[in-house]
């Protein structure tokens, strides 16, 4: 199977450790400016690719699958087929002007340029908005045209916002949200299911994974078992073991690692000892 993968960028770094956790890692062939590679299995064939560009060798077939942002498979108006979303590369496109600027809305950019490297994304958004607009497109650093006078507002990637505040941008508008995904050509999709499904359950296995930890923890009567099942969250019910002393369990669960801090010192209330927190490797519901 051929995978296309980003060869710099933001989605670069990420996308190489996602194929290493699915056990696809491609060691010393993944460096070196070389544009294809092997996974050290020898199940994927890796062709690196600019990934504004990866869409369309899925779309065309000339890479089964490819992880990339979903925002340039909009973009790109792919005919592809989109197996999953991933945990990384999350950003939305956003709209923004300098901070000094006298306009507020997305309605006072009525004939005002705007620089953009996503000129489908922006030229579809302002028409729904129903606000007439130059677009420029630029290749990249879109976030300079306001201030050196070439564009009045810009259409581009927000991650952190940092690139913005550095700019004295102000954002006044968001048009879509984003994260990275894994996408087929939609004939390779129907010819290798099995291949497909693996690749998915990976890979999906492996992002849901980063935002869960397994919890452990001990209770010593049959009341505190009962405070302690009925405190804390799980995927389907908690595991509860019997220790070897009577009367004593352990209890596990599944919890979402955004609520681990305020939920321990309420299993602590509830009787909970000994509570162990683990990172899981992939989680497959
Ligand atoms: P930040 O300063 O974190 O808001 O990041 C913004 C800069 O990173 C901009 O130059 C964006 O073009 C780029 N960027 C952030 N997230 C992404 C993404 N998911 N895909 C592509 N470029 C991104």
């Amino acid at each position: 199977m051929r995978i296309a993968i980003p060869n710099k960028g933001i989605l670069y770094e990420p996308t190489l450790r996602m194929l290493e956790d699915a056990g696809f890692g491609m060691g010393s062939g993944s460096s070196g400016g070389s544009l294809s590679s092997k996974s050290k299995n020898g199940k994927l064939s890796v062709l690196f690719a600019r990934a504004q560009d990866i869409p369309l060798y899925v779309e065309t077939g000339a890479a089964d699958v490819g992880l990339t942002g979903y925002d340039n498979v909009l973009e790109r108006k792919s005919r592809v087929k989109t197996l999953c979303m991933l945990d990384y590369g999350g950003c939305r496109i956003a709209v923004a002007v300098p901070k000094l600027s006298a306009i507020k809305s997305v309605a006072q950019l009525a004939g005002k340029r705007i620089a953009t490297k996503m000129p489908n994304t922006a030229r579809e958004y302002f028409a729904k908005q129903g606000v007439k607009v130059e677009l420029l497109e630029l290749a990249g650093a879109t976030e300079l045209a306001p201030n050196i006078g070439l564009a009045d507002a810009i259409v581009d990637h927000v991650s952190t916002g940092a690139t913005l505040e550095a700019n004295n941008l102000r954002e006044i508008g968001t048009i879509l949200t984003s994260t990275s995904c894994l996408i087929a050509n939609e004939e390779a999709a129907k010819k290798m299911p099995a291949q497909m499904n693996e690749l998915q359950l990976a890979f999906e296995g492996i992002s849901r994974a980063k935002s869960l930890y397994y919890l452990m923890l001990n209770v010593t009567s049959e009341a505190a078992l009962r405070d302690v099942s009925a405190t804390i969250p799980c995927m389907e019910s908690p595991t509860v073991l019997p220790l070897a002393k009577k009367g004593e369990y352990a209890v596990h669960s599944v919890v979402r690692a955004d609520e681990l801090t305020a939920l321990v010192p309420r299993l602590k209330n509830a009787g909970a000892r000994d509570i162990l927190v683990l990172s899981m490797k992939r989680v497959i519901p």
